[in-house]
């Protein structure tokens, strides 16, 4: 039974102030809840100062997005070893957003991953397809080329700790839902990708969990399905009585 996952991606939104106001009120509502992995992806300004007002709760801290070195010469960038350090324990690699406007690619998502995986970060990696890929009927290539080299070379073992969010592009942020049964379709054959190239017990274990547009209204029916295992929630999750209500589904 994979425990199902909450994911807030809070992107470049919140202050220090209001990111550390809502986890400690959301450290509260989760106290006792087991049943749930809660996790909150605030800005890189608030990951310190978060992961302080988290301390001793049921609530996980994930990064947004990492540099796959070490140290060095990377103006503007954060390595997988000072994301740990500040006391995150997931980090998002390869949204969409990053694939679109920074240009980040399959072979990128794959460097980060081993660097997360070096530095004991659990990943969750991100992969959609584009509305011109659906309706050019590419959906199912586009994301087992993102499986596959995105995951290329990560150990049976260390694929244990990566979750993977299927995110259709068009419907993040657009208030187009996929529909339950077309999400469930599609992580259905993530996990047939993942069980071929890693082995039956990776894809039966592996969570996968949907983000486009996922609401407090619509979680319940999304989580209905056998192969959803979760929720990477964006606009929704800017909201402490709509995130909780969609954790609470
Ligand atoms: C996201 O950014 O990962 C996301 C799913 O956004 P939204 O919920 O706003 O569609």
């Amino acid at each position: 039974m994979i425990k199902p996952i909450i994911a807030a991606n809070w992107k470049m939104n919140k202050t220090v102030g209001e990111s550390v106001d809502f986890s400690q009120r959301l450290a509260k509502e989760c106290e006792g809840l087991e049943e749930r992995e809660v996790i909150i992806a605030p800005p890189a300004t608030a990951l310190y100062t978060v992961s302080l007002a988290l301390k001793g709760s049921t609530v996980h801290l994930s990064a947004q997005n990492m540099h796959w070195e070490e140290k060095g010469a990377f103006t503007g960038e954060i390595s997988a070893p000072m994301l740990a350090d500040m006391g995150c324990e997931y980090i998002l690699i390869g949204h969409s957003e990053r694939r679109s406007l920074f240009g980040e690619t399959n072979e990128w998502v794959n460097k980060k991953l081993q660097a997360a995986l070096n530095f004991g970060l659990k990943p969750i990696v991100c992969v959609g397809e584009t509305l011109k890929e659906r309706e050019s009927e590419a959906t199912f290539d586009v994301i087992k080329k993102q499986v596959k080299e995105g995951l290329n070379n990560i150990s049976t073992g260390d694929i244990g700790c990566v979750s993977i969010a299927y995110e259709p592009v068009w419907a993040i942020g657009t208030g187009k839902t996929a529909t339950p049964e077309l999400a469930e379709e599609v992580h259905r054959f993530i996990r047939e990708t993942l069980s071929s190239c890693f082995g039956e017990s990776v894809g039966a274990e592996t969570a996968i969990i949907y983000g486009g547009s996922v609401t407090p209204k619509n979680i319940g029916e999304l989580m209905d399905k056998p192969n959803i295992n979760g929720a990477l929630v964006g606009g929704a999750s800017l909201d402490f009585e709509s995130f909780t209500g969609i954790i609470r589904y």
